[in-house]
């Protein structure tokens, strides 16, 4: 008998929260409301009592906290080529226009050794990602935007539960200029379906944060409202905050979770010839995803492929968006940021989520060994 489907990854929603799910659908009140509240006061605790508002997705915090940041037509962002491909259409979203940087062939973010050349007068943030949930070095990236008086948005969609020198990431960097992005999209460390949150920096008004959110309504006491800025329609359902409280209280336990499953990974793995390993960081990486970089010359879609024959998910986060027809179009072409693209080509995402079991790992091995010399 073949064994189960093990897919590359699923999120881990307990009793407790299924019950109080059924609580919120009997109340009467389903959409924003007092669990949204009640989430963004669990993650501004969790983010050092920063400031914290609740989106419909990361994307629309990041597309928020770019128009907080007064970034429109005529301004350039820089950010990186290797990145779910929301941290770019963002930028131009607002009418901006991406900068884009390579990325360290070691962490796989960007480079910011290479950041300060690229900004020009017309630059006014950076939106660093911590790629499979591994920081940015954040001294380095604060001293380049204090220096140049740019805007900071941290994509941290997928680095909720990391830390940067024992720190949590959403907590004390760049409280001044820094605006932190999480998603809480079904594949993230922590989910509420779909959704993410926004940490604002400390002189950024939160009800205009609130009137971007929803339709730029202004309320007042007397029932009566204006509406004097353009916003969007990007409030959370008490139905998606009600998951994502019955989620932080095990984010600690699924972050040390991952920690261990990815220990295992890196010691089984360590010997296979040609095989690209990530950076072995247990106590600030949150391993959002365990990716190895398949042997130079390997076909990945016979790779997939053959994984997928014995039963296992592989994904592929993210090829290099420079070469995406959008991104083309804009004058992007290939050659332009080759680590970015060497990693886009052999990158493969295995199975890693906090209910795996140890066996499972073996598993994966073993099927990666089998199936390896056959994707050439
Ligand atoms: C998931 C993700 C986003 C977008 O989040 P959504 O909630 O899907 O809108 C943005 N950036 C990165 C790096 C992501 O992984």
């Amino acid at each position: 008998m073949s064994q189960e489907f093990l897919p590359f990854t699923r999120p881990s929603i307990d009793e407790a929260t299924i019950a109080e799910l059924g609580n919120v659908l009997r109340s009467g009140w389903i959409t924003s409301g007092p669990k949204v509240q009640a989430f963004e006061s669990a993650l501004s605790e969790h983010c050092g009592g920063r400031p914290v508002r609740a989106f419909n997705s990361g994307t629309a915090t990041l597309e928020v906290a770019l128009r907080l940041a007064g970034v429109g037509a005529g301004d350039t962002v820089i950010t990186t080529p290797l990145t779910w491909v929301a941290t770019a259409n963002v930028i131009l979203e607002v009418g901006a226009t991406p900068i884009l940087v390579d990325v360290d062939p070691h962490t796989r973010n960007i480079d910011l050794s290479q950041v300060e050349a690229a900004i020009r007068p017309t630059t006014k943030a950076i939106i660093p990602v911590d790629l499979a949930g591994l920081p940015v070095d954040r001294d380095r990236l604060y001293a380049i935007a204090d220096r140049h008086g740019l805007r900071v948005i941290e994509d941290a969609a997928q680095s909720l539960g990391a830390s940067w020198q024992g720190k949590p990431i959403g907590s004390a960097f760049g409280v001044g200029r820094g605006f932190v992005s999480f998603s809480f999209h079904a594949n993230k460390n922590l989910t509420t379906s779909e959704g993410g949150a926004l940490v604002l920096p400390a002189d950024i008004d939160t009800g205009l944060c609130e009137r971007l959110r929803l339709q730029g309504v202004r309320r007042f006491p007397d029932g009566g409202m204006d509406v004097d800025v353009l916003g969007g329609k990007f409030n959370l359902t008490d139905i998606a905050a009600t998951i994502g409280l019955g989620q932080l209280p095990h984010l600690a336990t699924f972050t040390a979770r991952r920690r261990e499953l990815a220990g295992a990974y890196l010691a089984a793995l360590r010997d296979v010839p040609g095989l690209g390993l990530p950076p072995a960081d247990f106590s600030q990486s949150n391993w959002h995803m365990f990716q190895p970089l398949l042997p130079p010359g390997t076909d990945r879609g016979r790779f997939i492929a053959g994984m997928k024959a014995q039963g296992i998910g592989v994904g592929v986060h993210y090829p290099a968006l420079h070469l995406f027809s959008l991104y083309r179009a804009l004058g992007f072409k290939e050659g332009d940021f080759p680590c970015a693209e060497d990693i886009g080509r052999r990158t493969v995402t295995l199975p890693l989520f906090p209910a795996m079991r140890d066996g499972d790992v073996a598993r994966v091995c073993t099927a990666l060994t089998v199936t390896l010399p056959e994707s050439t």
